[in-house]
């Protein structure tokens, strides 16, 4: 577990790993919206597959290199001097600096602009953070190879099903991953939900989209690619 020390950085900024957009939204209910990514750095998880290591692996990664505090006001210059409407801020864990989250949220929202956060499922929200964001939760599965008592946070579940801003976005890896999802699903009153393979290349993530086909079916999840893998591979800034 690798996170992002709060103390060292100064009043109100934020640890970055990196910025970028338009780009298209790859997953989730918005898939194929024009957005613009923030991307934060440091997480409290590891998952075995995860496709953004460099966010918070620093025994693979250099933090120096691969993170930077940025000051609230340059952040928002960032996003308000690009065009898209939805600005969607992940990490890594964003939401393990919720609370320095507020002002840049707040300054994106005045601008008239959606922010959808993705979150790991393990904080739970600031209800200001609610008031303002949309959350895309991904609780992660066994196959993440993670403890499940590091990566399901009842109290942060519940608090996400119940701000009713949530959509729940699971990473499916094999058939051990289908049926705790489904056990999920019903122990904490999940919806919506929807599923997608893991994987980094076109073939992966086609052939994973098949083999959900029917367990979406089945459950009434909803079926989402990785739109960005599609088109781009594991391309990093897209
Ligand atoms: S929670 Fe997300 S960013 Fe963190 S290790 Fe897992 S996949 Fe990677």
């Amino acid at each position: 577990m690798i996170t992002v020390n709060q103390a060292t950085l100064n009043e109100g900024n934020l640890r970055v790993s990196e910025l970028f957009g338009p780009t298209l939204q790859g997953e989730g209910p918005s898939a194929g919206q024009r957005a613009l990514f923030v991307r934060l750095a440091g997480c409290n998880l590891d998952c075995a597959w995860c496709d953004t290591p460099w966010t918070w692996d620093w025994s693979r990664f250099d933090p120096a290199e691969e993170s930077r505090e940025m000051e609230l006001s340059t952040l928002v210059d960032w996003v308000l001097g690009r065009e898209a409407d939805l600005i969607v801020i992940s990490g890594g864990e964003p939401m393990i600096q919720h609370r320095r989250l507020l002002p840049l949220v707040s300054a994106i929202r005045s601008a008239g602009r959606r922010v959808e956060i993705e979150t790991n499922a393990t904080v739970a929200p600031h209800h200001s953070l609610v008031d303002l964001a949309t959350f895309n939760a991904s609780p992660k599965l066994a196959g993440s190879g993670v403890p499940a008592s590091r990566r399901i946070r009842p109290a942060a579940l519940r608090a996400l099903r119940a701000c009713g801003k949530t959509v729940f976005k699971f990473v499916v890896s094999d058939h051990a991953d289908v049926a705790e999802l489904v056990d999920l699903q019903h122990r904490y009153q999940l919806a919506p939900v929807w599923v997608m393979p893991q994987g980094v290349t076109e073939e992966a993530v086609v052939s994973g989209m098949r083999a959900l086909t029917g367990p979406a079916l089945a459950h009434g999840w909803h079926l989402t690619p990785r739109l960005h893998v599609l088109l781009w591979g594991n391309e990093r800034g897209r």
